[in-house]
């Protein structure tokens, strides 16, 4: 029995495991770190700004009812499709479903000319996306001992941020929580427990309740759901048990388990291909902790980027993957109208084989208005902790609706840095003009390749 054992316990290696997650997580969404979720009401109606989304209505309200098909676990055999122009919130809106599925539920990106960049068949590339988008939930409890100081950390993701916290919660018979990390986690009160309370700590909020001696564990669980860790302090002896709950990936535990790699080859990224041999393996050892109630599937949301990239065997493989009971679900996006089927002389909608299109839900999305790159700007200015006067927001909105949203966002950056050098406090209009000048948009870049071509070719 290899599997996960092979160095250390399985506790030990996940618990490494999610730390490294972590840290990627962190590094691959800067971009939408903002986005909370779609921003619905309870009718499901879209809130012009709420969660970090702003505008696009239509197309947030129809990615609610998806949401709620797949809550209801209706989606199984289908995708859904993106379709719009580039800077039009295709990804956010991918992120906004998996930020609204719970703050575990992996999310993968994957543009479809990456396939062809790895050093592996195209095949195994979807496979590993597949797997990095399907998490395993596993709980794993652990006996304390009386006075011993138990080290929980809170995960407090729910501004995206990804920050943590650590708190400590001392077990004695009259206990005080301590909070660590004040500065992290508001709203956080000293709070007293005694022997016999039941503390839960929210990962989504990083807020303490208790729920009394009442609480029948077995039954109360469940309903709590796995976004709460749980101390109990059972009434008469001082011995603690913790409940910890660790996210991974099936890919994640591939890797680990797969001999030729390792568990360094995650911080690498660089993971190779992996044998079926070990992949089947692991299905039959998450299915064995499944049936022992120690872990639970959460299906991820993998976001496939420029889809018409695909070739018709990278199609055919989605179609299969789609059929499989662990499926993601899968989000594809595209620009593009009706063209050329990769690797045949075929043309379709979207350049996606009609078969799959056929299973497919379809969501587009339309251009901002200014209002909305206004908006939308300065959310992530603040996300970006950068200070800004309201001339020099008006001016980067105006370069969003002549250059594209995605440019204006990356002269926020730009600009603050300007703004440091001088020792300004805020972003003004001259910051904001410089690095307009330093960095050329597209049609500028692509203007002066024109002129430069002209010049000498004619
Ligand atoms: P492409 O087709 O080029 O990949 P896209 O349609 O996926 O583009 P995004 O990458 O989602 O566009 O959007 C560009 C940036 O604007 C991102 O930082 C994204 O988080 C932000 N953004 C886009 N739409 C919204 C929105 N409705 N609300 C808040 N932020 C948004």
């Amino acid at each position: 029995d290899a599997i996960i054992m092979a160095s250390g316990s399985a506790a030990d290696a996940i618990g490494r495991l999610s730390e490294v997650k972590d840290l990627h997580r962190i590094e691959r969404i800067g971009a939408h770190s903002h986005i909370r979720g779609l921003g619905l009401d309870d009718s499901l109606e879209a809130r012009y700004v709420s969660q970090g989304m702003v505008g696009q209505k239509e197309a947030r309200r129809a990615a609610g009812i998806v949401l709620q098909m797949i809550k209801e676990g209706k989606i199984a055999g289908r995708a859904i499709l993106l379709a719009g122009q580039p800077g039009t919130g295709k990804t956010a809106i991918a992120m906004g479903i998996a930020k609204a599925l719970g703050e575990d539920t992996p999310f993968t990106h994957l543009s479809g000319s990456e396939i062809f960049s790895l050093e592996m068949s195209k095949t195994e590339a979807l496979a590993q996306a597949f797997r990095r988008s399907i998490g395993v939930r596993i709980r794993e409890e652990s006996e304390l001992i009386e006075g011993e100081v138990v080290e929980l950390r809170i995960d407090r993701t729910a501004d995206g941020a990804g920050k943590s916290g650590s708190m400590t919660l001392k077990t004695t018979e009259m206990e005080t929580i301590y909070d660590l990390g004040a500065k992290m986690i508001d709203g956080l009160t000293k709070e007293k427990v005694t022997a016999g309370d039941i503390i839960t700590i929210d990962r989504g909020s990083g807020k303490i309740s208790k729920l009394g001696r009442s609480f029948a564990r077995s039954r109360d669980y469940d309903a709590l759901g796995p976004q709460t860790r749980f101390v109990q302090c059972p009434e008469g002896e001082l011995q603690k048990r913790k409940e910890v709950v660790h996210t991974v990936t099936l890919h994640e535990i591939d890797v680990i388990n797969s001999r030729s790699q390792g568990f360094l080859a995650l911080f690498a990224g660089d993971t190779g291909e992996i044998k079926q041999e070990v992949r089947e393996q692991i299905n039959a050892k998450v299915a064995e902790w499944r049936e022992e109630g120690k872990a639970d599937i959460v299906p991820g949301v993998l976001f496939i980027d420029e889809v018409h990239m695909l070739d018709i065997e990278c199609f055919s493989f989605l179609n299969r993957a789609l059929e499989q009971d662990t499926a993601p679900i899968v989000i594809m996006a595209t620009n593009r109208g009706i063209t050329t089927i990769r690797g045949t002389d075929y043309k379709s909608p979207h350049g996606i084989p009609l078969d799959l299109l056929d299973r497919t839900l379809i969501i587009s999305t339309s251009p901002y208005t200014e209002k909305d790159i206004k908006k939308i700007i300065e959310i992530r200015a603040e996300e970006e902790d950068v200070e800004m006067a309201e001339e020099a927001l008006e001016l980067l909105t105006k370069i969003g609706m002549d250059t594209s949203l995605r440019y204006s966002l990356h002269l926020i950056t730009a600009a603050n840095l300007v703004c440091k050098k001088r020792k300004g406090s805020s972003v003004e209009i001259p910051d904001v003009r410089r690095v307009y000048s330093l960095f050329d948009d597209i049609k500028r870049s692509t203007q002066f390749l024109v002129e430069y071509q002209q010049e000498f070719l004619f």
